[in-house]
């Protein structure tokens, strides 16, 4: 961490995987601001327990992105660090998949990269010094049944990670992109109990994956000294799909 004081946004910073990454960058200095969709009592519950300011706004909504970014701007200060870490799903095989679960999903994950780092892209590259961590998915590097819509969301965040990267890379702003396996956090809670036993029968290390090995991974591409580090996917998934 250098003298200068960093400034995050953590999509989705309230609850699983968003919050130990809200938690371990304030444990390095970071002033963080974290966002959430709707749970009021959750976010409450995370800032008064870590004393982290939370922001409500939709990040599928470019429009209360602008203004979102701004109301943590206001208070924090200029934003150098943006992790997109919100993320959905709504699964049902393509043949049961609505119009609305599909476009729900997409317009997470991801338009929210989008509306996230289009508005703050200038600053950064005039700057001279960014950071991007985005957040996809194991589902988006093999493809999942039954999530036709969360697959090519979190592939689509895979390609906008490379695209950016050339984008800004003599700008000082990296963009990286981490792919988790499965994460004991209330998205994996979610699945069925037998499903989820097949899950982890599939996965190496015999173990769900911890929102705070995620947090460690953020921090790693965070750090000024990863500045040569940019366009890279970082796979963190117990070598349960082992990408080339
Ligand atoms: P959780 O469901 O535990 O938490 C989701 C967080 O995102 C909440 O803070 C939620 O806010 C917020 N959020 C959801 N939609 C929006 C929105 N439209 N605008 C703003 N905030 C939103 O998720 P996880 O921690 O499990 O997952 C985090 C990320 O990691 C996601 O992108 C997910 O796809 C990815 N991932 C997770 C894996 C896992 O095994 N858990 C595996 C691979 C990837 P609120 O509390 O208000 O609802």
């Amino acid at each position: 961490m250098s003298e200068k004081q960093r400034i995050a946004i953590v999509t989705g910073g309230t609850r699983g995987i968003g919050a130990a990454i809200s938690v371990a960058l304030k444990r390095v200095g970071y002033k963080v601001a974290a966002n959430y969709a709707g749970n009021d009592e959750a976010a409450n519950a995370f800032s008064k327990k870590h004393d982290i300011p939370v922001f409500k706004w939709d990040v599928g909504d470019y429009d209360a992105c602008v203004q979102g970014i701004a109301a943590v701007q206001q208070q924090l200060g200029p934003v150098d660090t943006i992790v997109n870490n919100a993320g959905i799903t709504r699964d049902a095989m393509l043949h049961k998949l609505t119009p609305q679960a599909w476009r729900d999903v997409i317009r997470v994950d991801p338009e929210s990269m989008f509306n996230m780092c289009q508005p703050l892209i200038l600053q950064m590259r005039e700057a001279g010094f960014g950071r991007i961590i985005n957040i996809s998915s194991i589902n988006g590097q093999k493809g999942q049944m039954g999530q036709t819509n969360y697959s090519a969301a979190k592939a689509g965040v895979i390609g906008f990670t490379k695209a950016l990267a050339q984008e800004v890379a003599k700008k000082g702003v990296t963009v990286n992109v981490i792919c988790p396996g499965y994460i004991d956090t209330d998205m994996v809670a979610a699945v069925p109990e037998k499903v989820l036993e097949g899950i982890i029968a599939g996965i190496p290390v015999g173990r769900l994956g911890s929102a705070g090995e995620m947090a460690h991974a953020v921090l790693f591409l965070a750090d000024e000294n990863a500045g040569f580090i940019t366009g890279s996917t970082l796979t963190a998934n117990g070598a349960q799909f082992i990408a080339g």
